[in-house]
């Protein structure tokens, strides 16, 4: 069966959106269940391959699109072109993947000379010519590429004129004037007129909107959300109802659920005798829909029904356009919705209540990245703060940043590093880079539902919207606020997303609710937020078998990630100990001078440090590395001792001192340190600092099981590569041990961050009792990249050019890292049986790496203490995923 090129909605569903695209396959869906779309058909996806590869339209599409237009005519008895009852459609991009307002729409096709007088009978001629200028502003901008301000702009002059408000208040009049003003535009700039057969405009809408594909626009936005360019777009023509032919009639566009808080009921805007663009656009301001209930209650009645059958289909948050034309009720598109992190856990959580998903899809529903941004801090002493503006709270967050005008602005900003919020009248496909770049977005004009709104939550960028009276120059790069307070260029502003305020100046930011909540043991919250949150933690927990534990040098570190709900310690370095002022020790050991004392002082504050850690996390494992770093941070700098030396040399000052000190770091030093001695190596060649290490350990351990108290340490040797070093390091351990007589003995493992140990680690096994992947290393050497030079350098080219698309020190590299991984596993498991396995480092708290490491069947993952919640939720989701189970619900 061949692909086909055109599919009417009433043979279409919502499993096919490759084909019919995101808005098509809806539409299809909707017309299935029996909601009133207006008739319609789809030109597939595959018309548009066929498109963008010849650069012209399949040869049959020509009579495919006559007999589907004839199909469309058949309902309602008017005729497309016909003098006495025309019937016009909109002609609409719809890919695979929702683009909002990325791409082009034409609406009113098919209205000519000939025509107008038929439509003019249908609703008058007010909105006969309100349609027809409505078109040639479309298909100029569209199909002819003519700049949209030409329009605006004449446009702005009429209302000024007239006196009007806002462009439905113009007077026919007008609209007629407009009309042929802006039939010289298309002329002028755009060198062609509107066709007058309706067929010759249906045929350049079509093509425009496949074209549009290739836009700029459309393609940054594809580059930034990884969107293929291959897809193409489907192209949906649809019969024209009209919301424009006056006080009972409309247009809408509304939530099942509030997008922003996740709050129940449905949400939306609604503007009378408007037709749809008018309410994404933000040319008029918008009412709740919550007036259309008091206007026109029947209809508000019929709407949220619809929301309601709409919600228990697709079983999720659905948005929805809508239309009114005289009092009948029509849908134009639904999909499921975007929403803020707080609205998805609430959502999910709700709909759990609601016997609509079980809590497995719950948990889908939400991931790693959304929760982060619900720990983020919010605007502490708000209370305190100068409130420049109210406007409504389009996208949560705290963002702090100086103010610009325009997105090219808000672009240079971010590339000199300072954070940027982006002040806009309302925002435009165009405005797309320069909400990327933006901290925050403030527009004076727009709803919950604006372009700007929208694009802000699904880049999770803070955003206020509609901000009462304010006025906006972006040629003098200033605003005015209601109050009359100036902001410039450059002024720094607070913004708070989650209540809409505006701020001058740098508000202190504080630790989010939920945050604060996860971070303590309370098990009631009143808040539904924290209740969602926390319900969907206590599933995932419930479901996860990879554990999570946390790194943590601090007994205050150790507390947090406990709290946090961290069920162990899966990296204690022990050189945050002996760094800073207690570097000293170490050099001392290795001058040789006064070696014994220093020693001793190394294990008597290791043994305090090592206690306080071990009582905090009381009754959980707390792996302890032996001391890692390259000996060189341990020791004076080379350079400058030579100096000294130096000017010792030409005074003939004598050193004795300083003279040894200068040859032991000449003797010690390496050209590459990062690949010297550090790990396994340093304590091979200088066991003594194991052996203290080890008996501090092991003091630690046995006073607080005097005290009655549960430790459970172990010991983990980093940077082996050798069956032989780690047999070594074992020997010097046990030797330890054993004068200490702590009992149990702790278990021994080794970290596993070089290719050669991961190669043969049935050897390795046979050694150790646990195993950690230290992925930042192994990275690092699978890579033969150091990650310090690479994130400034190169790597970045690399994906700008796409040579990379992910950066491996965030997310693990499953390819060649990741097989490294694998083989370790297997031969370690192999070997040993009842082998532990964990990991640490960045990955350990990345969701997507936290899916790897559950899927290669790690026994934990060990990350920061802050990330604690993100690996328990990314770990709740990558077991629902392998094993999901029948319905629960
Ligand atoms: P977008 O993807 O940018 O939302 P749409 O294709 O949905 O673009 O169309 C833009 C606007 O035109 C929307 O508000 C939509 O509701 C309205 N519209 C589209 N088709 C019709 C139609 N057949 N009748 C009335 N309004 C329509
Ligand atoms: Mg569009
Ligand atoms: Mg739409």
């Amino acid at each position: 069966m061949t692909t086909p090129l055109l599919l009417p909605f009433a043979r279409g569903d919502a499993s096919q959106a490759d084909l019919l695209g995101g808005k098509g396959a809806n539409l299809a869906e909707m017309t299935r269940l029996g909601l009133p779309v207006p008739p319609g058909f789809t030109i597939t996806t595959e018309a548009c391959r066929h498109f963008l590869t010849t650069g012209d339209l399949p040869p049959e599409l020509r009579d495919l699109v006559s007999t589907a237009v004839a199909g469309l005519e058949a309902p309602s008895g008017r005729g497309f072109g016909s003098a006495s009852d025309p019937l016009l459609v909109s002609v609409r991009s719809g890919g695979r993947f929702s683009m909002p307002g990325m791409m082009e729409t034409v609406l009113n096709v098919g209205l000519t000379d000939r025509t107008l007088p038929g439509l003019a009978s249908r609703g008058g001629w007010h909105f006969a010519w309100d349609c027809y200028r409505r078109l040639l502003q479309m298909y100029g901008h569209t199909v002819l590429g003519v700049d949209a301000g030409a329009f605006d702009s004449l446009l702005a002059e009429a209302r000024s004129r007239y006196g009007a408000v806002d462009d439905a208040h113009l007077p026919t009049e007008a609209l007629e004037g407009l009309v042929t003003r802006f039939r010289a535009v298309l002329l002028e700039d755009g060198g062609a007129e509107l066709p007058q057969d309706p067929r010759r405009q249906l045929d350049d809408a079509i093509t425009a909107v496949f074209r549009s594909w290739t836009g700029e626009r459309a393609r940054t936005y594809r580059a930034h959300e990884g969107i293929p360019e291959t897809l193409g777009t489907a192209v949906n023509v649809v019969e024209m109802v009209f919301g424009n032919t006056g006080e009972h009639s409309g247009s809408g566009v509304c939530f099942t659920r509030d997008p922003a808080t996740g709050a129940p009921g449905a949400y939306g805007d609604y503007l009378p005798d408007a037709q749809g663009e008018d309410v994404v656009n933000g040319s008029r301001t918008t009412l709740p829909l919550s007036e259309l209930g008091t206007h026109e209650p029947a209809l508000h009645g019929q709407l949220l029904g619809h929301l309601a059958t709409l919600e228990q289909h697709y079983r999720d948050l659905c948005d929805v356009e809508f239309t009114v034309e005289n009092g009948r009720l029509f849908l134009l598109q639904t999909r499921v919705g975007k929403r803020s992190p707080e609205a998805a856990f609430r959502i999910a959580v709700d709909m759990v209540d609601e016997g609509l998903i079980t809590a497995d899809e719950a948990l889908c529903r939400v991931d790693g990245h959304q929760l982060e941004a619900l720990l983020h801090p919010r605007f502490e002493h708000a209370e305190s703060g100068v409130v420049l503006a109210r406007g409504l709270p389009a996208s949560p967050g705290a963002a702090v940043g100086v103010a610009v005008f325009d997105p090219a602005r808000a672009v240079a900003a971010r590339a000199g590093g300072t954070a940027p919020v982006l002040v806009r009248v309302e925002t435009s496909p165009d405005d797309l880079a320069g909400i990327i770049a933006a901290e925050a977005v403030v527009t004076a004009r727009g709803g919950l539902t604006s372009h700007a709104a929208v694009v802000a939550r699904g880049l999770g960028r803070t955003c206020v919207t509609s901000v009462g009276g304010l006025v906006v120059d972006p040629a003098a790069r200033r605003a005015v606020t209601a109050d009359g307070v100036v902001i410039t260029e450059g002024d720094v502003l607070s913004v708070d997303g989650t209540s809409g305020v505006i701020y001058l100046g740098a508000l202190e930011a504080s630790p989010s609710p939920v945050a604060l909540a996860l971070d303590s043991t309370a098990r009631d919250h009143d808040d539904a937020l924290v209740h969602a949150v926390a319900t969907i933690l206590e599933h995932a927990d419930a479901r996860r078998t990879l554990g999570v534990r946390a790194n943590a040098e601090t007994a205050a570190d150790a507390l947090l990630a406990r709290r946090l709900g961290a069920e162990g310690i899966g990296l204690c370095r022990t050189e945050h100990m002996l760094l800073g002022p207690r570097r000293e020790l170490v050099e001392r050991v290795v001058v040789d001078d006064r070696r014994e004392d220093a020693l001793a002082e190394i294990e008597e504050l290791a043994t305090r440090e090592f206690e306080a850690i071990l009582a905090t996390m009381d009754g959980l494992p707390v792996v302890v590395r032996l001391l890692d770093p390259p000996l060189h941070e341990f020791l004076p700098d080379l350079v400058e001792l030579a100096t000294d030396a130096g000017r010792r040399e030409a005074r003939h000052v004598v050193d004795e001192a300083q003279d040894a000190r200068l040859a032991t770091v000449r003797r010690w030093h390496e050209t590459n340190p990062m690949l010297g001695l550090r790990g396994v190596r340093l304590l091979t060649v200088l066991p003594e600092l194991v052996v203290a290490q080890v008996r501090a350990l092991a003091v630690a351990t046995t006073a607080l099981r005097d005290r009655g108290l549960d430790p459970r340490p172990e010991i983990m040797v980093p940077l082996v590569a050798i069956e032989s070093e780690l047999a070594v390091a074992r020997s010097h351990i046990t030797r330890a041990l054993r004068d200490t007589a702590v009992a149990p003995v702790p278990p021994v493992g080794t970290m596993i961050e070089l290719p050669r140990a991961a190669l043969t680690a049935d050897a390795l096994a046979g050694h150790a009792e646990f195993f950690s992947f230290g992925t930042n290393d192994l990275t690092q050497t699978t890579w033969g990249i150091s990650r310090d030079d690479a994130e400034a350098g190169f790597l970045a080219t690399y994906r700008r050019e796409g040579l990379l698309t992910l950066d491996p020190f965030v997310t693990l590299d499953r390819v060649g890292v990741g097989e490294l991984i694998r083989t370790a596993v297997r031969l370690g498991r192999g070997a040993r049986p009842a082998l532990g396995l964990g990991a640490c480092g960045e990955h350990a708290g990345d969701p997507a790496s936290i899916h790897f490491f559950a899927e290669v069947g790690l026994d934990y993952v060990s990350c920061s203490p802050p990330r604690v919640p993100i690996a328990r939720l990314e770990a709740g989701r990558a077991a629902v995923r392998r094993h999901p189970t029948t319905d629960t619900r």
